[in-house]
């Protein structure tokens, strides 16, 4: 059986586990690999390999930093089949969307390539009389980041190209379902020349992640994942003196006004609800169907879930794949059950879905639940999987209104053809990401990513310019050089003069 190990110091890293977890085919349903479940002891040792590497590297000058991003782009162009695959393989998404959400992380390398701009601080002459100051950003130290199964490439690519560039050295957890692609990407890095310590993968469970908690040379750990854990990381980060920016879970409810283009709404709720099944933070899962436009949307939307082709993500057929893993897949069961016992109206049942060939893998074909009420499990809880609410509200602002009484904010869509009811919602809605005809508003690398109320515990969202902010810290200096004439002590508090 393959095993996956850690990769520290530029190298593959054994560690001192005794225990491993599985990582499964999700397509196939049978266990492809074994991955080291790491120990507090190995985490500490990358830590002090990390510590010992940020000593050199945050004192290059950005423009070399640069230029091993601008390498490390070139390769993973070079490798993004490989790449493409292994995610494909360990995640079960559809390779056309798994190259996509590779895509997407590699253009925080391309922004972060870009770094000599956004280090350059700000400066002042003449503060007061023959007095400047400027403002410049350092890098943290080591950081960390923990990452969830969904995106195996795209999440941790949110987090270390950004921390690197600005001169930290990092310590990546990733998602123990689908380590692989994480040290792909980091061994890619090294062949771009990135120099041994400054990025490492240490795999694990809860073991490591409370290690990264405890450890006192971690400075700053950036997190995204389920909103308990989420909570978790943020409070015990906290209560241990570190930065930390916590990313959760969602429930993304896409509004459709009566006077919308509802071809485009029906297209594009089928791929924020169903798209790489439903495991997308950024997943439409409810969709609030406003005044009398109810019942077309719910007849539209139902040819198409029934026509959807569910199938294993490497078949150039398919479009949609199986669920990670057979746990989640009877959680999702279980919540499809639930709804139908809580009294919605399941109008297009998947769970049955059987494929030839494929028969133990994780397939649950898609779900459509109608007249879905906000007192409702399946409604209130995040179910990750291909199960798609429609509500129903009686007005715009009864729409607006269950969206921002909702726990989560992470991201939301209106599709409306009226400009004042899609500024009004964009103004109104407590939410982290908008979409206006859009379905599924996760902002490019120079924007910034992040939720709202329990979808992020935080101050800073992920990569671009709050990417710079979270990563560095300010110091501010003010200076003069006077010549001749010694100045007397002063007992007062200074004021520019
Ligand atoms: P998860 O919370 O189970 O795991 C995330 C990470 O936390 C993993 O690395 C895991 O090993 C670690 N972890 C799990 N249990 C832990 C524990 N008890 N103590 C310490 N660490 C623990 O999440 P997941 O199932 O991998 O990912 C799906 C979730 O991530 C969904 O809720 C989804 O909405 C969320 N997500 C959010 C965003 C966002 O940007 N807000 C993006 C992607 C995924």
């Amino acid at each position: 059986m393959n095993l996956i190990q850690h990769f520290v110091n530029g190298k593959v890293f054994p560690g001192s586990s005794k225990r491993n977890g599985k990582v499964f085919n999700p397509a196939t349903g049978s266990q492809e690999s074994e991955v080291s479940l790491g120990t507090k002891n190995d985490l500490d040792q990358a830590v002090d390999i990390a510590s010992k590497a940020f000593e050199s590297w945050s004192v290059k000058p950005p423009i070399q930093r640069a230029r091993v991003m601008f390498k490390f782009k070139e390769l993973i162009e070079k490798n993004s089949d490989e790449l493409t695959k292994l995610i494909v393989s360990e995640h079960g998404k559809v390779y056309e969307d798994a190259k996509g959400s590779l895509t997407r992380g590699l253009e925080i390398v391309e922004f972060a390539c870009g770094i000599p701009q956004m280090l350059k601080g700000e400066f002042t002459e003449n503060v007061g009389t023959e007095i400047d100051s400027w403002s410049i950003r350092q890098p943290l130290g080591v950081c960390a980041g923990i990452t969830p199964f969904n995106f195996p490439a795209m999440v941790p690519m949110w987090m270390f190209p950004m921390a690197v560039a600005c001169g930290n050295t990092f310590i990546l957890k990733p998602s123990e379902k689908d380590p692989s692609c994480s040290i792909k990407l980091a061994e890619l890095f090294s062949e771009a020349g990135l120099p041994d310590g400054v990025l490492n993968v240490v795999n694990g469970d809860k073991e490591v992640v409370d290690a990264i908690l405890t450890n006192k040379k971690i400075q700053a750990v950036s997190f995204v994942g389920s909103t308990p854990i989420a909570k978790y990381i943020y409070e015990n980060a906290a209560k241990n003196e570190k930065r930390v920016q916590a990313l959760g879970g969602a429930k993304n409810h896409c509004v459709v006004m009566p006077d919308c283009d509802l071809d485009q709404a029906v297209n594009g709720l089928m791929g924020a609800a169903y798209g790489s099944a439903g495991e997308r933070c950024m997943a439409q899962s409810v969709a609030v169907a406003v005044g009398k436009i109810g019942n077309e949307l719910v007849e539209k939307l139902s040819k198409k879930v029934e026509a959807l082709k569910v199938g294993p993500g490497m078949d150039k057929g398919s479009e949609m794949g199986p669920l990670v893993t057979k746990e989640h897949l009877e959680k999702v069961r279980g919540y499809v059950d639930l709804g139908v016992k809580e009294g919605a109206k399941l109008v297009v049942d998947g769970r049955n879905i059987k494929l030839q060939g494929y028969e133990k893998g994780f397939f649950i074909g898609g779900c459509l639940f109608d007249h879905v009420n906000r007192d409702m499990k399946i409604y209130k809880e995040e179910i990750f999987g291909p199960v798609l609410s429609v509500v129903r509200a009686k007005n715009f602002d009864e729409a607006i209104d269950l969206v921002n009484k909702h726990e989560f904010g992470n991201g939301t869509s209106i599709y409306t053809r009226d400009g004042d009811t899609g500024r009004t919602f964009a103004s109104k809605i407590k939410v982290g990401m908008v979409g206006i005809n859009i379905p599924i508003p996760v902002p490019v690398a120079f924007h910034s990513f992040g939720g709202w109320k329990r979808s992020l515990f935080g101050d800073q969202h992920m990569h671009g310019p709050e990417g710079v902010r979270f990563y560095t810290k300010l110091k501010t200096i003010t200076s003069r050089w006077p010549s001749g004439v010694r100045s007397n002590p002063e007992f007062i508090m200074p004021t520019m003069k």
